[in-house]
């Protein structure tokens, strides 16, 4: 079985409602559908989330919360009208969310929690209510049935562990196609919970492990995951997409911003080895692309390229330096003690090289930490350098393969790059090239030319 989830585009209004229906119903493993409040319809519009966060905001600062009120309703409303739905479920969306609002204020967050979570649960509602009358028998779930039990971490609840089998007795039976409302939960005293912004992800996840689903899918409004970020590189939103990832190339892809997503979110799957399938609601008889435990991959090939700037490098040369025992453990003792924490550490037989990211390091951390490193390292050279940027090159082939750094390195100096450091990581799932940051661009564009552009095909 499938259990599938829906981001907010995809539930935005009842167009995109109908997408989802026609997916469900092409594909009878599709059991469980966990789904977002509606997001936006178009650049500028609101995310129900965030009108909902407005409403409680209102609410608290004493101001009157009817503006942003009658904005949910109308968008619930609209989604009602074009799918010829009972007027009773708007009426219910009111009155649920002014119950909300008058509910208890002892604790901030748990107010916010419960009036936040509104736009999970009544899109799960709509969607049931959508999908029975066009004949696909759905039932809307709550998460409090299911036993969908969260820490009192409200705004960034965790699911308890006995959830799982709690989630699964109550939902593996039901006949019908479950729908249910992603990013919440309740807490053992019966109060809602949500877990962090984005956090339907989550709750896909959760329900994936708790059935052992074969696989789960997430759609949203992408093709597939580029290999390089298309921001960069606009060529690549034309070209292909990644067919299949592993996790740990995900994890690698996702450090230096790439945006797949979230890796803590999927993190339940990931554990239960579930195969996660990105896919597009609008176009979905594209495949997508398949994050999987293990892959059979192509010797030499990189996956994908991620990208990322604003790191700093701190240079400390000392001569002899690699006789001196705890010399290093010193210069990273006094970075911990500021809080500065490491991404990466080349070393030479004199000097070492510690990178963090620049905004960690305003110029009072600098100067003491300078000051420092004079007084107990006595070094005879250190300096800092900002605007390095990071190039990630990420693929299960490289680990048995001898040339891909050369082939990264000759593109890259093809292109009039230079290379400032190179650090391959001991899973050798991946190679970091440090460049400028004004650089990073051009380099991008450079390598998905070299790895992934025409004339590779
Ligand atoms: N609607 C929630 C948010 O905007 C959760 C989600 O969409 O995953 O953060």
């Amino acid at each position: 079985m499938k259990v599938c989830k829906f981001g907010g585009s995809s539930v935005a209004d009842a167009a995109q409602m109908l997408k989802v229906l026609e997916i469900v119903r092409s594909d009878p493993r599709r059991r469980v559908v966990v789904v977002s409040a509606p997001g936006k319809r178009r650049k500028g519009d609101d995310k129900v989330t965030d009108l909902l966060i407005s409403c409680a905001a209102d609410a608290l600062a004493g101001r009157d919360p009817a503006e942003n009120v009658g904005r949910v309703v109308a968008r619930y409303e609209s989604i009602r009208a074009d799918l010829g739905l009972d007027e009773a479920l708007v009426e219910g969306v009111r009155a649920e969310l002014l119950r909300r609002l008058a509910g208890p204020r002892d604790h901030e967050g748990a107010f916010f929690d419960a009036v936040k979570a509104l736009g999970e649960e009544e899109s799960a509602r709509f969607c049931a209510a959508a999908f029975t009358a066009r004949g696909l028998r759905s039932v809307y779930v709550d998460p409090r049935e299911a036993g969908m039990l969260m820490s009192d971490e409200f705004g960034a609840a965790q699911l308890l562990p006995e959830s799982y089998a709690r989630i699964r007795a109550k939902l593996a039976p039901v006949p019908e196609v479950v729908v249910f409302p992603g990013f919440y939960g309740y807490t053992r005293s019966g109060r809602l919970a949500t877990f962090s912004r984005g956090g339907s992800d989550i709750t896909g996840a959760i329900l994936a492990a708790a059935l052992g689903a074969d696989v789960y899918e997430n759609f949203t409004d992408v093709d597939a995951v580029y290999p390089v970020d298309p921001r960069l590189c606009p060529e690549a939103v034309g070209g292909e997409g990644i067919r299949e990832m592993t996790y740990a190339e995900m994890r690698e892809l996702s450090y230096a911003g790439f945006a797949v997503f979230h890796e803590e979110a999927v993190l339940p799957a990931i554990r239960a080895k579930i195969p996660i399938n990105i896919r597009n609601t609008n176009r979905p008889d594209e495949p997508g692309t398949m994050v999987l435990p293990t892959r059979s991959s192509v010797p030499g090939r990189v996956n994908g390229i991620a990208s990322t700037g604003g790191f700093g490098a701190l240079f400390v040369e000392k001569w002899l330096m690699n006789r001196e025992v705890g010399y290093v453990a010193k210069l990273l003792g006094i970075l911990a003690s500021e809080g500065v924490s490491i991404e990466c550490m080349p070393a030479g037989v004199d000097s070492v090289t510690v990178v963090f990211r620049d905004a960690q390091f305003p110029d009072d951390v600098r100067e003491r930490v300078f000051a420092r490193i004079d007084a107990e390292l006595s070094p005879d050279r250190v300096s800092y350098t900002r605007g390095i940027a990071f190039l990630v090159a990420v693929g299960e082939g490289m680990r048995t393969t001898v040339g891909t750094c050369l082939h990264v390195v000759s593109a890259l100096s093809k292109a009039g790059i230079n290379l400032q450091m190179i650090n391959q990581g001991s899973s050798e799932l991946s190679i970091m090239f440090g460049i400028r940051e004004e650089d990073l661009q051009p380099a991008v564009r450079a390598l998905y030319a070299e790895f992934f552009g025409k004339e590779n095909k």
